[in-house]
């Protein structure tokens, strides 16, 4: 099968860099898959699942916002974080949800809203995809 080159950048590591068969992002209108030979392109990827497919092996990954650049046999995913399913702690990613529920129950200042609300979308996307690994 056609390989391109796969970058994942998220804001602290470079998370994966390689020869992929196949990648599918979480963009802003829904799941993209790419495959080599993609016309070139640039999404905005919004917190989610991510998996790429290297040598016939699928990983299950979240995601955080970032974008998306398909260009020519490569792609470059920028990302605010990523990290793998098997790696993610289930119980930290449901305390971090609760209390983003609860701060954004309580009302305070639009600031405060939209941070609380970056911090659920985290968590929706870590126990999303550690929900299809039976991890607990
Ligand atoms: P929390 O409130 O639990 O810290 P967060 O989304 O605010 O969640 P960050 O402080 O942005 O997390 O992340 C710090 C580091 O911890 C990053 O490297 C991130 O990938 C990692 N991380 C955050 N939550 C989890 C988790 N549930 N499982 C594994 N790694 C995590």
């Amino acid at each position: 099968m056609s390989t391109f080159k796969l970058e994942i950048v998220a804001t602290d590591k470079v998370f994966f860099r390689g020869d992929a068969e196949f990648v599918v992002i979480p963009a802003l209108d829904g799941e993209m898959g790419v495959l080599a030979g993609h016309d070139t392109m640039v999404a905005a990827v919004k917190a989610g699942e991510l998996r790429y497919t290297v040598n016939g092996q699928t990983e299950l990954c979240a995601v955080g916002d970032g974008f998306a650049e398909i260009l020519g046999d490569r792609v470059t995913i920028i990302c605010d974080f990523a990290e793998r399913a098997v790696d993610i702690d289930v119980m930290r990613a449901e305390r971090a949800k609760e209390r983003a529920e609860e701060r954004i129950q309580a009302k305070k200042s639009q600031i405060e809203f939209v941070h609380s609300q970056a911090a659920l979308a985290r968590a929706m996307a870590r126990l999303k995809v550690t929900s299809k690994i039976n991890k607990r």
